[in-house]
């Protein structure tokens, strides 16, 4: 039993996932790593085992659970040594779809989603000249009688390669038209396959960690008009909904890192004798790890916080941002006790510690950086003054 072990409301689901992903241990992903691979036996069985369909209403056939237990499955991947990151868009970018599709697009999609004949992994948002600064983005679609034509540019798009459905962010109504910036902004679900043969072109960002994202260019992509999502021009709020939900899964699997890191230095200051003692017996090697135990615990009452007003439908954006930067900044610092534990051995590849340092690394820049997080609960929480 690890460590940090504790029982709680969600030891069914716990235990279901963890049996799972007892079928693909470290070597398993250490070799997708290494390779540059996409982990797609794991991602499969998961699918089959219906975890992807957690949030997706049982009567298109998934399992309609809340935001809770999807975060405790994402956690789980993590703590089990996995990265739920090859996965993790599936479970929001769907709540995009649920909540502002119409009828017909959630009959279309749904049910393929959930049976995982379609997976819907990507999400099209950053640009490489406006970068955080969204409502800015400058990818255009013009209606053109029964459809859209894109020409734009984006950057960082994650999972193309293995996802069939991609949503993308384009203005509709050029900024001089709008009263604030963030109106005139759409959103579209692309089908990729057809895209690749009609204007959208992909190429891929060699990166530190092993996250397959992409370049992606739109030249006269035509995108039928029944492919808009809600109402022309509210595109920025739908997307904004959907991102409290990424943002407390986010939280879920850094803290899912958290235990990871935290398990494997204790067990590894309990059997490394240097100067015939344990290195954990050491104040100078404990700390550290205690230290990193706090502070996972203490994200982790934030990540189910954020759950419980999301799954209540009451406003979270404080919670789920707070949830995100406390879980990835503790994530972080366990990430550096674990590997300042092991040592020499901390950077050897079949200890696995260096690539779980670096997955959990990204999550103090993506899907949105530490710094955007202080200025929103600066600005729009304590109400001081804007500073962009
Ligand atoms: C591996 C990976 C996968 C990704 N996947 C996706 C995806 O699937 N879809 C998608 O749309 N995007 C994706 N992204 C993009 C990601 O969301 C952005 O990288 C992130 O939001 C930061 O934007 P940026 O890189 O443009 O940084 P910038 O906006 O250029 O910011 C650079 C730095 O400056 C700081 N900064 C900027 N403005 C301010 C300010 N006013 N005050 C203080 N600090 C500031 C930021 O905090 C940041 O540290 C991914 C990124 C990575 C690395």
């Amino acid at each position: 039993m690890a460590t940090t072990e504790r029982s709680d409301a969600y030891q069914e689901i716990r235990e279901a996932v963890r049996a799972l992903c007892a079928d693909f241990p470290d070597e398993y992903f250490r070799k997708i790593d290494t390779e540059r691979g996409y982990p797609e036996a794991f991602v499969d069985a998961l699918t089959k085992a219906g975890w992807l369909a957690a949030m997706i209403p049982e009567e298109y056939g998934g399992s309609g659970l809340g935001l809770a237990e999807a975060s405790v499955i994402m956690e789980e991947i993590n703590r089990c040594g996995g990265n739920a990151g090859a996965t993790h868009g599936q479970m929001y970018n769907m709540g995009t779809l649920l909540r502002h599709g119409s009828e017909a697009q959630k009959a279309q999609y749904l049910p393929r989603i959930a049976s995982g004949e379609l997976r819907l992994q990507s999400m099209a948002v950053t640009e490489p000249t406006t970068g955080t600064d969204t409502t800015k983005l400058k990818t255009r679609a013009v209606k053109k009688g029964d459809r859209y034509v894109v020409n734009g540019q984006k950057v960082w798009i994650s999972r193309i390669q293995h996802s069939d459905l991609m949503i993308l962010l384009a203005r509709t109504t050029a900024v001089d038209q709008v009263k604030k910036r963030s109106e005139g902004l759409s959103i579209f679900m692309v089908d990729i396959a057809s895209a690749l043969k009609s204007g959208m072109t992909v190429r891929p960002i060699a990166n530190m960690v092993n996250h397959e994202t992409n370049e992606v260019f739109f030249e006269e992509l035509e995108i039928p008009a029944e492919n808009l999502i809600g109402e022309e021009g509210k595109g920025f709020t739908y997307i904004l909904d959907g991102l409290n939900a990424e943002r407390t899964l986010i939280a879920a699997e850094c803290i899912g890192d958290g235990y990871w890191f935290v398990d494997r230095a204790t067990a590894y200051a309990k059997q490394r004798i240097v100067f015939d003692r344990p290195i954990g017996q050491n104040q100078g090697v404990q700390f550290p790890i205690a230290q990193a135990y706090m502070n996972i615990r203490a994200a982790d009452l934030m990540r189910f916080r954020a759950c419980e007003l999301f799954d209540s439908h009451q406003s979270c954006g404080a919670e789920a941002n707070m949830a995100k930067h406390l879980a990835a900044t503790a994530s972080w610092e366990a990430a550096n006790a674990c590997i300042q534990t092991h040592g020499g051995f901390g950077f050897a590849s079949e200890y696995d510690v260096e690539r779980k340092f670096r997955e959990t690394r990204l999550y103090q820049v993506a899907p949105i950086s530490t710094n955007l997080i202080l200025s929103y609960i600066a600005e729009h929480v304590l109400g001081l003054p804007r500073s962009f």
